[in-house]
């Protein structure tokens, strides 16, 4: 877990106390739940910049604001459009695609079936 505490230079206050592991917990999780680092230290009352200067002094809260950062960028990332035939077409092979594809092609071969016994079965074809 994350051990980073605030550490106090001679007469410097910390800006930002991180002594509540709570809180820095919380914020790290909105962070990585895709929230800026705004948004997120707003939530928990701190200011970004206070944040961000904490960042640079203190070497495991950066790195887990870095690790944090980058969750959060692949949970805002949209997910790739597949299962879709066009996806397909376009090489993806993924299980989705293939899925996709080979029920699109059973869905007009039934089509074409129905077409085909639709007009033989119609009584004045
Ligand atoms: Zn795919």
């Amino acid at each position: 877990m994350l051990t980073a505490t605030a550490r106090r230079g001679p007469g410097q206050p910390p800006t930002v106390e991180i002594g509540d592991q709570e809180l820095l917990g919380e914020m790290l999780r909105l962070v990585a739940e895709g929230a800026s680092v705004e948004m997120a230290a707003g939530g928990v009352g701190w200011s970004r910049s206070g944040v961000y200067r904490m960042a640079r002094k203190e070497k495991v809260f950066r790195q887990a604001l870095t690790a944090a950062q980058k969750q959060g960028r692949v949970v805002r990332t949209p997910p790739p459009e597949c299962g879709s035939e066009s996806q397909y077409g376009k090489g993806c092979r993924c299980e989705r695609c293939v899925l996709a594809a080979a029920s699109a092609r059973a869905g007009r071969r039934a089509t074409a079936r129905a077409r085909t016994g639709a007009r033989t079965a119609r009584p004045d074809g």
